[in-house]
């Protein structure tokens, strides 16, 4: 299929997993909208939910953090105590997510000297390189820093996917809206 993916090098595992993040990641976006527009009482009959739309997902997380935040308390006025802590997962998960659909891959290490790439070139996590399966290096670019190379394992990548998708779950429990599928 894929004839970027072939030109490129990559693993055609790689490119479904990056897939599956990107379309993960919207479906938490969406989750994440959904609930902070209803802590602000945002109404789509009288049109107020129209400020969330379009929003990006970090200023959805950083207004939700201080909507649930003990200055405002409405988390537990409305008995939403959990939410604080599945704002920080989604910060978190938010900054891997956009390495992964942002950064540019390659399937070897840009640093083939093993001095350099103990440097330039850090793991994902202590298992990357234990992981079955392809691993492969990603380069973000940073404002106003240098670029940073991270090798992944597909299955890390994968597994950010099915992390991704849990999390939005969890947001719609919340309310008791219909798990995203
Ligand atoms: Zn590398």
């Amino acid at each position: 299929m894929d004839t970027s993916a072939k030109r490129s090098g990559l693993p055609q595992a790689l490119v479904l997993a990056v897939g599956s993040v990107a379309i993960a990641s919207a479906d938490l976006e969406g989750a994440v909208r959904r609930v902070v527009a209803d802590l602000c009482n945002a109404d789509p009959v009288n049109g107020t939910w129209l400020v969330f739309e379009g929003q990006s997902m970090d200023w959805l997380i950083q207004n939700g953090k201080v909507l649930v935040s003990d200055e405002f308390d409405s988390a537990r006025r409305h008995g939403h105590g959990d939410l604080p802590n599945l704002f920080r997962q989604a910060e978190r998960l938010k900054a891997e997510r956009n390495l992964v659909i942002h950064g540019q891959w390659y399937p070897e290490c840009s640093y083939p000297h093993p001095e350099d790439a103990a440097l330039m070139c850090t793991p994902h996590s202590a298992d990357t390189y234990a992981q079955a399966g392809p691993v492969c290096h990603v380069e973000g670019s940073r404002y106003r820093k240098w670029s940073l190379e991270q090798a992944w394992a597909v299955s890390e990548i994968e597994e950010l996917a099915d992390r991704l998708d849990q999390l939005a779950n969890r947001f719609c429990s919340i309310y008791n809206l219909p798990d995203i599928p």
